[in-house]
């Protein structure tokens, strides 16, 4: 069961996903993060050249950055297009977006999967690639 706010989180990236760019996989899929600057989304972008396809979780977290958030707490992400049927390895993050997301959002930021649950950071990446575990992401 979802907070209220995480209902809203989810919905957002449910609604990024419709700005999806995915001609290749057919797969659509959206992200929204929570920041001191509020809701940030992004839709996953592929490219003809496959290897340069960037999924949704990394432009929202990359959008979100650039637009000056530094204390993400918390990330939605949504395949609006996967059957209602598939298993739950098919919502999850893939492990590019988990080692971005341990760099980018705060050490107890909470995922929101569509489908698949609620996830802590640690759950989800327990022991990512670090060189600076303290400085990076401003704690
Ligand atoms: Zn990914």
């Amino acid at each position: 069961m979802l907070t209220r706010d995480e209902e809203f989180l989810l919905n957002s990236a449910r609604a990024a996903a419709a700005n999806a760019y995915c001609p290749y996989s057919k797969f659509a899929v959206g992200a929204a993060c929570e920041s001191e600057i509020g809701i940030v989304s992004g839709c996953n972008i592929e490219n003809a050249s496959y290897g340069l396809t960037v999924c949704a979780e990394r432009v929202a977290l990359f959008n979100a950055r650039s637009r000056g958030a530094s204390r993400i707490t918390r990330l939605a992400v949504s395949c609006i297009t996967v059957r209602p049927d598939a298993a739950i390895n098919q919502r999850m993050c893939c492990g590019a977006c988990r080692q971005v997301m341990v760099e980018l959002m705060q050490p107890n930021a909470i995922v929101i999967i569509d489908g698949a649950g609620v996830f802590t950071l640690r759950d989800l990446l327990p022991a990512p690639f670090w060189l600076q575990s303290s400085e990076i992401n401003g704690e």
